[in-house]
């Protein structure tokens, strides 16, 4: 079952995605970036389409989902009414719901197992689909949280394309809520540059100008422009 889902209403979704916006521009300039170079993730993981829409009407078109479950009860609509939407998962992915997930989602930034790159490799022949692949790293190497350990990081990505023909695009990172960001995104780049890995999906509400910085390509921000969940 998707979370309870919040009945209090973000009247100021589109003044987050304002002051979201904002943020990134100046980051951007810092680091002399175009802002064309990174992609905003709008995470709407918990909201209803209510709270989502004001979001959509003002101009974002890349949403981030946590669970497939979740995900599919709320986007097919939403994405019927507004072409254009383009929709990650950003959340663990079970062998079971790959079918679904390669359906529905353009982006999967969860690859982190064996049985995860068989399950969607086999989809994405079947569906003929080619969702964008990331895979995630567990920079911090905490024993709770998921991905790949720095140091198999290689031969994961390497068994990826060698042992299921998965055309990986980029690394994951969700750094430990208690480190300093700064030295997970500057591994995760650094691990990218030498698999010759593009994207990097790195950076969250309290720190995407930081990984900004660090070539983040993908931002995955939710509550600063949903509010809290
Ligand atoms: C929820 C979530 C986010 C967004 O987090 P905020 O702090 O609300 O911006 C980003 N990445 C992942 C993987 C998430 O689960």
């Amino acid at each position: 079952m998707p979370p309870e889902p919040r009945t209090e209403l973000t009247g100021d979704s589109p003044s987050g995605l304002a002051a979201v916006e904002a943020e990134i521009a100046r980051a951007c300039k810092d680091t002399k970036r175009e802002r064309s170079s990174v992609k905003l993730i709008a995470v709407s993981k918990t909201f209803e389409a209510d709270a989502i829409s004001p979001v959509i009407t003002a101009g974002q078109r890349v949403f981030g989902e946590n669970r497939v479950q979740e995900a599919k009860a709320k986007w097919p609509a939403l994405i019927a009414a507004h072409p254009g939407i383009e929709l990650h998962l950003i959340g663990p992915l079970q062998s079971n719901k790959a079918k679904e997930a390669v359906t529905l989602f353009d982006a999967i930034h969860s690859v982190d197992r064996p049985s995860i790159c068989e399950a969607l490799a086999k989809e994405i022949v079947k569906q003929d689909r080619k969702p964008l692949l990331f895979v995630q790293l567990n920079t911090g190497e905490e024993p709770q949280k998921a991905g790949i350990p720095p140091q198999d990081a290689d031969a994961f990505i390497a068994s990826c394309r060698d042992s299921y023909g998965l055309q990986i695009s980029g690394l994951m990172c969700i750094p430990p809520v208690d480190d300093a960001p700064a030295p997970h995104f500057a591994l995760t780049a650094k691990i990218a540059a030498r698999n010759n890995l593009k994207l990097l999906s790195m950076g969250m509400s309290a720190d995407f100008a930081i990984a900004i910085q660090f070539g983040a390509t993908h931002i995955r921000v939710g509550s600063a422009i949903f509010g809290h969940r």
